[in-house]
């Protein structure tokens, strides 16, 4: 088993090894970020094209593994030399694609090493446990959600759900909160959002957020048990608004103009796996 051999190994090398998967997995969310909505997209035209009775547009296959990553400007194939996590931005591009010269943007290297940190900070937090295993899992998840989310406005089904039921999984065993509070957690996070949601269209007719940010607090329910749930939705909701006001004053963004409240859930949903006990903890102190 992984678990006992890192079980074995000295604290920092077990954080230096997660660290450098947590790179190589960052590299792999890259990927996932760009291509997931692309792929969401081709099937709903492939449905729709359906629907109408016509033939679905005949595109080249676009897998997740499939075709290998390219340069968006000219197509040049990423050599593996060229798709080292952080080393090949910095030293072997230097920012640019070695073809086209076209530069690239520094998002890939920022998810990677936000990956590698987040990923190392989970291995010293939680040591070799089946806690880091699910803490690696959520943090991934909630990177690549995040993310997809800040492009297209979307959190797909196809990680919120399956992270939702990754969740009540680990905490069959009370990994992170015990069954019970687990499953309350997932159907009042879901509910809480969703009464927000219709309160706020009935207030105002305008939706919002969507149906992902219910499924996504869902899932962050389903882990961190119900308890975390005021803490997620005040922290979220607080740099949510902050980060709203300045851009709505900074006018670069319409007051109409929809911004995607993932992000702010995600990064909630973070602090709440890291410090979310302490947290708790010096709430109910200060209450009592
Ligand atoms: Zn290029």
């Amino acid at each position: 088993m992984l678990a006992e051999t890192l079980a074995l190994a000295p604290s920092g090398l077990v954080v230096v090894i997660v660290g450098l998967l947590g790179l190589c997995v960052g590299s792999f969310l890259n990927v996932v970020i760009h291509r997931l909505p692309l792929i969401m997209e081709r099937e709903w035209q492939a449905q729709c094209a359906e629907l109408r009775g016509e033939t679905a547009p005949d595109n080249p296959p676009l897998t997740l593994a499939r075709p290998a990553s390219r340069c968006p400007h000219c197509g040049h194939n990423i050599t593996i030399l060229e798709n080292i996590p952080i080393i090949s931005y910095l030293f072997v591009l230097k920012g640019k694609c070695s073809a086209c010269g076209e530069p690239i943007s520094p998002r890939y290297p920022i998810v990677e090493l936000l990956t590698g940190l987040l990923s190392a900070y989970a291995a010293w937090r939680f040591g070799p446990t089946w806690q880091l295993a699910g803490a690696l899992l959520l943090v991934w998840a909630l990177m690549a959600l995040a993310a997809i989310d800040l492009d297209t406005q979307l959190l797909p089904d196809s990680i919120t759900l399956p992270l939702l039921w990754a969740g009540l999984a680990f905490n069959l065993s009370a990994t992170f909160a015990p069954l019970p509070a687990a499953v309350i957690g997932a159907m009042a996070g879901y509910l809480a959002l969703w009464s927000v949601f219709w309160l706020f269209k009935l207030a105002t007719g305008k939706e919002g957020m969507g149906y992902g940010d219910f499924k996504l607090l869902a899932a962050l329910g389903a882990w961190l048990g119900w308890s975390m749930l005021p803490a997620i939705i005040l922290l979220s909701s607080l740099v949510g608004a902050l980060v709203g006001v300045t851009l709505i004053v900074a006018a670069r963004h319409g007051r109409n103009v929809p911004i995607p409240f993932g992000p702010y859930l995600a990064a909630a949903g973070l602090i709440a796996l890291f410090w979310g006990q302490d947290l708790t903890n010096r709430y109910l102190g200060l209450i009592a």
